[in-house]
């Protein structure tokens, strides 16, 4: 909210040339090591495109707040990195030294089957995902995961790696800096289809694959943490294919709401922005 907006169309730009540039390369060999794959990853899970904007509470699918529950949250399960409802971004970072302590490997359909990390998501996230791929299937919709935990160590890998080739004022805004991406908490799934060659791009959105994703993701538990348009809430561009896992009566009344997480816990009556760290 303080920087121009010029940076947001400036920032818009890198993504799409760092996304372009990125999704070429890591599909071709999935036998990569874990650090030149991690430096590749496309989910470059941070644009950064702050700058004025609308309040949360003039958007239009507000109309029908009236009818849903909000209070599912609470200020101590949102603040607490170890809660499902974690509020992660660009102002809520995890602590350096946080590790979920009931990781599993993920038993759907894999991209990198080999890297020992990012196949990993929390038991509950990790569940949910099988039953939401076996779903889709039956309706003929092929899912793949392609990245879900990321440690700290790794996503500062990550974006070191980003600052080191396009210095750290553009960097920061293509990409999370360690403690800031959602991958850390172990319950964030970027999923991809064939349709868009697995890799991570907006025109996933498109796909019937990212149609069946964004119709019933919430069912199994699971929210589209970034949203088209609200760059400027969320901290991230438009990413149809990044899922969060909040759990089924979270992720359904977010669905219903219309509003991105952020906004959500704004509606609640948690004030978000009094604990903002910068
Ligand atoms: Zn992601």
């Amino acid at each position: 909210m303080k920087h121009i907006i010029e940076g947001k169309f400036i920032c818009l730009l890198f993504a799409a040339v760092v996304l372009t540039a990125c999704n070429s390369e890591p599909e071709a060999e999935p036998e990569e090591s874990e650090t030149s794959e991690v430096t590749e990853e496309p989910d470059v899970d941070g644009e950064n495109s702050e700058e004025e904007e609308d309040s949360a509470e003039t958007t239009p699918e507000n109309e029908e707040a009236e009818s849903h529950k909000y209070e599912i949250v609470t200020e101590e399960e949102v603040f607490d990195e170890s809660s499902i409802e974690a509020l992660v971004n660009r102002q809520y970072l995890l602590s350096e030294d946080y590790v979920p302590d009931d990781l599993v490997r993920v038993e759907v359909p894999l991209i990198f089957p080999d890297h020992p990390e990012i196949n990993q998501l929390r038991a509950p996230a990790a569940e949910a995902l099988k039953e939401m791929f076996d779903s889709a299937e039956e309706e003929d919709i092929y899912l793949h995961a392609r990245s879900g935990y990321r440690s700290y160590g790794t996503q500062e890998i990550q974006y070191g790696s980003f600052v080191e080739t396009h210095g750290e004022e553009a960097a920061s805004r293509f990409s999370a800096p360690p403690g800031a991406s959602e991958h850390q908490t172990g319950l964030a799934m970027d999923v991809t289809s064939e349709s868009v060659g697995y890799e991570l791009l907006e025109s996933f959105g498109e796909t019937a694959e990212g149609g069946w994703v964004k119709n019933n993701a919430h069912v199994y538990g699971f929210i589209i943490r970034y949203h088209e348009g609200k760059e400027d809430i969320t901290g991230y561009m438009y990413e149809p294919w990044h899922l969060r896992y909040v759990g089924k009566e979270l992720a359904h009344d977010i669905k219903e709401s219309g509003l991105t997480y952020e906004e959500y816990i704004l509606e609640s009556g948690i004030d978000i922005e009094e604990n903002r760290a910068e």
